[in-house]
C-alpha cells in the first residue's frame, strides 16, 4: 500500500515536469524546451534553425549562380561594330596630329587596318579565356 502510494506520487510528478514537444511528440523534461518556443523542445528549434539558416544559404547561392556573368553572353553583348569605328576614330586623330602631311585616305586606311587587327586579336584573345574557364 505505501509502495503504491509512493509510486502513485512519483508518476505524478513525473508527468508534472514533463511536456510533450509540438513537432516530434516526445515526453521531455521541462527544462529541455525552447524558451522561445515553449511548446518546442531545444532540440527541434536548434535543427528548425539550421535548416532556416541552410534555405537562406542556398537561396543566396542560387541568386548568385543565377547574376553571375556568363562570360560568353558577355561576349556577344560586345558591340564589335562600335568598338571599331571608336578605336580607328581615336587612332585616325592620333595619327593625323603626329602625321599632318599624310593624306587622309591613307591615314583612314592604316587606322582601319591596325584597328581590325587589333579587334581580331582581342576576339582570339576572348575565346582562349573563356576555353579556359570552360571545363
Ligand atoms: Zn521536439
Amino acid at each position: 500500500m505505501v509502495c503504491v502510494f509512493n509510486l502513485q506520487i512519483s508518476d505524478t510528478d513525473i508527468m508534472e515536469k514533463l511536456k510533450r514537444c509540438e513537432l516530434c511528440g516526445e515526453m521531455k523534461p521541462l527544462n529541455d524546451f525552447s524558451k522561445s518556443y515553449k511548446n518546442r523542445c531545444k532540440k527541434c528549434v536548434s535543427y528548425m534553425e539550421k535548416t532556416k539558416r541552410n534555405i537562406h544559404k542556398e537561396a543566396k547561392d542560387y541568386i548568385a549562380l543565377m547574376t553571375a556573368p556568363d562570360p560568353i553572353s558577355e561576349s556577344l553583348l560586345i558591340d564589335w561594330e562600335q568598338r571599331r569605328y571608336e578605336t580607328a576614330k581615336d587612332l585616325s586623330c592620333a595619327y593625323l596630329i603626329a602625321h599632318p602631311t599624310i593624306p587622309f585616305i591613307e591615314i583612314a586606311k592604316v587606322c582601319v587596318e591596325f584597328t581590325d587587327t587589333l579587334l581580331n586579336e582581342l576576339k582570339v584573345n576572348k575565346h582562349d579565356e573563356q576555353s579556359i574557364q570552360d571545363p
